[in-house]
């Protein structure tokens, strides 16, 4: 039989969020619902999610697979509708590129649905503003080198220069480096950090401290969780200008 042309069939690469069920899109649930292969980031995932696929869709934890293998499926189901489900957002840490890179080399057509990233999930369950006016509009989104490395003029140390918000993703292992590196970087040990483990989910823990103490504070959290740290957690602010009675914006005069 002749194989059917690849060209124009259709991947999904959907965000599923960072845990909680109910916090994929609308858009990516509708994908979820319909696909005929889904195609999920079992490490993250909640495995809930997927009781929202159709009866018959073919499933498969990408997990214990490898990138060859991923693309193996994708290319062996002609016409199938497939959704690629990555956690939170697939352009954080998701190793999405090079997925997108193999099906455009074989005549793929894909899109993406964005997700709830987990540091989102972090900032909702810390009831915190990451970019807190007076204190830094800027959030650095990085991770401490360990297996996988970071490029040295990205090092921790060299990104707290700033005294912005830091959010640290898979780092959860390496409480000391972080705390050490943020310290010798210019934050004060005192400065207060947080760390959320499994943000959204059932088993959410949110620990409360300082950076000086973030190696007491991680014992035992060794995966799942998020670092973050800076001035945002603490007490002191300025009030918007956004909602300030003397400021004037398209949609609203001044009342003074
Ligand atoms: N694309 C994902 C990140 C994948 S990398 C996103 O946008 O969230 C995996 C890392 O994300 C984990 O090591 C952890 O640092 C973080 N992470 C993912 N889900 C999390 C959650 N629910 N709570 C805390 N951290 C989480």
């Amino acid at each position: 039989m002749k194989q059917r042309p690849l060209r124009g069939k259709m991947v999904h690469f959907v965000g599923a969020g960072p845990g909680s069920e109910d916090l994929i899109t609308v858009r990516g649930m509708k994908l979820l619902q319909t696909a005929d292969v889904i195609i999920f980031a079992g490490s993250l995932v909640n495995p809930g999610l997927l009781s929202h696929a159709k009866p018959g869709c073919e499933i498969h934890n990408s997990a214990e697979m490898t990138l060859n293998e991923v693309i193996e499926v994708i290319k062996s189901r002609p016409g199938m509708k497939i959704v690629r489900l990555h956690t939170g957002d697939p352009s954080l840490y998701g190793a999405v590129r090079e997925q997108m890179d193999r099906l455009a080399g074989l005549g793929i057509d894909y899109d993406v649905c964005p997700g709830v990233s987990s540091f989102f999930g972090a900032a909702a369950a810390l009831r915190a503003e990451y970019t807190l006016p007076g204190v830094t509009q800027t959030v650095i989104i990085t991770r401490a080198a360990g297996k996988t490395p970071v490029p040295e003029r990205e090092s921790i140390k060299k990104l707290a220069a700033h005294g912005a918000t830091m959010v640290l993703f898979l780092s959860a292992g390496l409480a000391d480096k972080i705390s050490c590196e943020l310290i010798e970087g210019g934050y004060s040990p005192t400065t207060p950090a947080a760390v959320v483990y499994k943000a959204t989910w059932p088993d959410e823990r949110v620990l409360r401290g300082t950076i000086g103490e973030l190696p007491k504070m991680m014992e035992g959290i060794t995966k799942t969780a998020l670092v973050v740290a800076g001035d945002f957690l603490g007490d002191n602010y300025s009030l918007s200008r956004l909602y300030s009675q003397d400021f004037e914006t398209e949609f609203r005069k001044s009342v003074n």
